[in-house]
């Protein structure tokens, strides 16, 4: 595995890669959740390139920017025993010149959910990935379900922007106890941990009265809030919205996505159900 830190070393590296290329783009202090992403673009490509950046522009003022986990040595082994070709570990220079043109995300899907609570944050994402994407060439990228907002609107990015990476949607990985694994999550005190797990029990509830037939978005919504009122000090936002991040008044089965937003002590969790 080739480890690269400056533009010019990655794209030297870059050019002795033939066939098609996975990318995974991630912020580092990897889990089985960037894991299941990696193994899956070793799977459906040839070569695999992850990148690790803990991106300054997607991060707000007072976030955890600073702060955000870091486990450099335990990140390379990873990537190592897992088959990657290339990891891209730039710094910010490298990355970024002073006076940047910008992308925007779009009015009303980047400026929902997430987008509302963190203004911005789907800008300086959607900039960061237009980098990689461009940088890697990649034939394929590799992105979380459980960051679905971000998902869509990187579908959306590819789509306008005529770009020819493939968006590969992956699977919510949880820990045992049903917590969606999360960089974030050692931020948690035992607790802390206990009562996050509101959020997965609150999606469960709502899955089981889809199941039992429920298809009113404001009860299951009501339903939810019970749950984690109950142990989560501080609920950002709980939402059922169609697959175009639009609010809905009815269940629309394989279009829905139920999210939550919730801060755990002083940590912000996100996880979410698709319908
Ligand atoms: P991050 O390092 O948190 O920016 O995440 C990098 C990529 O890993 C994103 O596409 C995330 O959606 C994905 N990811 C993070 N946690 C999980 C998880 N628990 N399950 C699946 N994908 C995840």
């Amino acid at each position: 595995m080739l480890i690269t830190k400056t533009i010019d070393d990655f794209k030297n590296a870059r050019k002795d890669l033939n066939g098609t290329i996975g990318f995974v783009p991630t912020m580092g202090a990897l889990h089985k959740g960037h894991l299941n992403l990696i193994q899956r673009a070793k799977e459906e490509n040839d070569h695999v390139i992850v990148s690790i950046f803990v991106n300054p522009t997607q991060f707000l003022e007072g976030e955890d920017l600073e702060k955000y986990p870091k486990k450099e040595v335990a990140d390379k082994e990873i990537c190592k025993l897992a088959g990657v070709d290339i990891l891209f570990m730039p710094t910010s220079d490298a990355m970024y010149e002073g006076d940047e043109l910008k992308i925007i995300a779009p009015k009303i899907r980047g400026y929902v959910l997430d987008g509302h609570n963190r203004p911005g944050h789907f800008d300086g994402m959607l900039q960061i990935v237009m980098k990689l994407l461009n940088l890697t060439n990649a034939d394929m990228a590799y992105f979380g379900k459980k960051d679905a907002q971000q998902l869509s609107l990187i579908s959306q990015m590819v789509k306008n922007y005529f770009l020819k990476t493939v968006i590969v949607p992956c699977d919510i990985v949880r820990d045992i106890d049903g917590l969606a694994l999360s960089s974030r999550n050692i931020y948690l005190t035992k607790e802390e941990r206990t009562n996050a797990l509101s959020i997965p029990s609150a999606l469960q509830k709502a899955s089981q009265m889809i199941i039992a037939g429920e298809r009113n978005t404001e009860n299951i919504k009501n339903s939810m809030i019970d749950i984690l009122n109950k142990n989560v000090n501080n609920i950002d936002y709980v939402e059922i919205v169609n697959r175009d991040f639009k609010n809905i008044n009815e269940i629309e089965i394989k279009n829905t996505i139920i999210l939550v937003a919730a801060k755990v002590g002083q940590t912000r969790l996100i996880d979410n159900l698709w319908v």
